[in-house]
């Protein structure tokens, strides 16, 4: 590794610890040369198999702007945003798969999305899997229903309604 202030082309690693629970590795550098520190961040190569055969790697940020797109207009925060994306990259890094497809990469998205917004979660889905019509819309919203509880009165916007008892 070089170093960044004046090019020597060597450096020495004064201190290295682990960082983000253990995936990456943060070295603290010396410059022999300058005399200048610097760090450097070493994470595992995580490759990303695109549908066109290219291979590129896996990128935290590539994630988290697709979803930003798919949370236009949606009560969605960007502290939100980057825990998703964290939770995708454990997600994927814990796959055990050093290789992955971009079909693995939406699989692992989908399902964080679906907790953080469930209306960014039907607009990416229906561009990541590709809907249809409004069947495929209507069997993704009768699967989210599936999933709340309680399940909600027609018309619900989803809330949460206390059902008054039954006078005696
Ligand atoms: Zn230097």
């Amino acid at each position: 590794m070089h170093c960044p202030f004046c090019r020597h082309s060597d450096s020495r690693v004064v201190d290295s610890r682990a960082a983000d629970d253990g995936s990456s590795i943060r070295r603290r550098r010396q410059c022999p040369d300058c005399g200048r520190r610097f760090t450097t961040v070493e994470t595992a190569a995580l490759m990303v198999i695109k549908r066109s055969g290219v291979t590129e790697p896996f990128s935290r940020e590539k994630v988290i702007s697709g979803v930003r797109k798919a949370c236009q207009g949606r009560p969605v925060t960007e502290d939100a945003l980057a825990q998703l994306g964290q939770r995708v990259e454990e997600c994927v890094r814990a796959s055990g798969s050093a290789e992955l497809s971009t079909h693995d990469v939406g699989l692992a998205i989908l399902g964080p999305l679906k907790d953080l917004d469930v209306v960014a979660f039907l607009r990416f889905a229906s561009v990541y899997q590709a809907y249809d019509g409004l069947s495929d819309f209507e069997a993704a919203i009768a699967e989210l229903r599936g999933a709340e509880q309680p399940v909600p009165a027609p018309g619900d916007d989803g809330a949460t309604v206390a059902v008054p008892a039954a006078a005696p």
